[in-house]
């Protein structure tokens, strides 16, 4: 089974500037449109099975709607994970909304947010997610981060989090550490407890074959699963970098669904 674990769309009303919103933030043209329909054309045209759709607010008085609205398009091809916010006030509570609503996991975006992922206000939100959700967590800065930007979420203050909540299922988003691939390999890579996957928009062969390879040997294949950050990445291209990467066959069919199906159950 493929899956895609990173995926960002939108309902179809807000859909185009959310869209013109991220191409202008990034730099890059979207290879798809950010809508439901609009995803699954592209996984049907690009061989993924389930996608797993990332729920990311700015403002706390979206976390509610965002999070009604990614409950109800549960269904054989997307998983939606609930969005977080730390100021939201009942943020457990929310939660446990989320898990009776059959979410399976939640999205931490410490650089869309402003928080450390180690900061103690978070720990009441980590509690509640417990041993059975997942949480994707943003690991590393921005392509167009600033040596003035505070990076709330370096590998370092990610791994911070895993160890004091070692039982939480946790997946360092963009290798560990988005344009900070040295800090994740002193912090996460090869740790027993980390999961990754390997989004990097706008291709993941920007960060080359030999030093993926790499990366994935040093962490362990049973612990790296595919993501993209569509509409910002191509499933069909990074999947297919995968299938060709130096590295068994066995451990590419992990990468590509097995992994993920495996953690969160589905
Ligand atoms: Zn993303």
């Amino acid at each position: 089974m493929r899956i895609d674990i990173h995926t960002h769309i939108s309902p179809d009303r807000i859909a185009p500037p959310v869209l013109e919103g991220m191409t202008a933030q990034f730099g890059y043209p979207a290879v798809g449109v950010n809508t439901i329909d609009g995803i699954k054309a592209h996984m049907r045209a690009s061989g993924v099975d389930k996608s797993v759709v990332l729920g990311v607010v700015e403002r706390v008085d979206h976390v509610k709607p965002a999070n009604d609205w990614l409950i109800t398009i549960q269904d054989d091809m997307l998983v939606p994970f609930g969005a977080i916010h730390p100021d939201f006030e009942d943020m457990p509570g929310e939660i446990r909304r989320l898990r009776e609503a059959g979410i399976k996991g939640v999205k931490l975006h410490p650089m869309v947010n402003q928080f450390f992922p180690d900061d103690p206000k978070m720990f009441p939100i980590y509690e509640e997610i417990g041993e059975d959700m997942v949480v994707e967590i943003h690991s590393g800065r921005w392509a167009h981060t600033t040596p003035d930007d505070t990076v709330y979420s370096p590998p370092g203050r990610v791994m911070n989090m895993i160890r004091q909540f070692p039982k939480m299922k946790v997946v360092c988003l963009h290798l560990g550490g988005f344009y900070m691939l040295d800090e994740a390999e002193r912090e996460l890579i090869g740790k027993d407890n980390v999961i990754i996957d390997t989004t990097w928009p706008p291709e993941l062969k920007e960060v080359g074959s030999g030093t993926l390879a790499a990366i994935i040997n040093k962490h362990g294949a049973d612990k790296v699963c595919f993501g993209t950050d569509f509409p910002l990445a191509d499933m069909a291209k990074d999947s297919q970098f995968i299938e060709n990467l130096p590295i068994p066959d066995s451990g590419k069919e992990r990468i590509l669904g097995e992994n993920f199906r495996e953690l969160v159950g589905l």
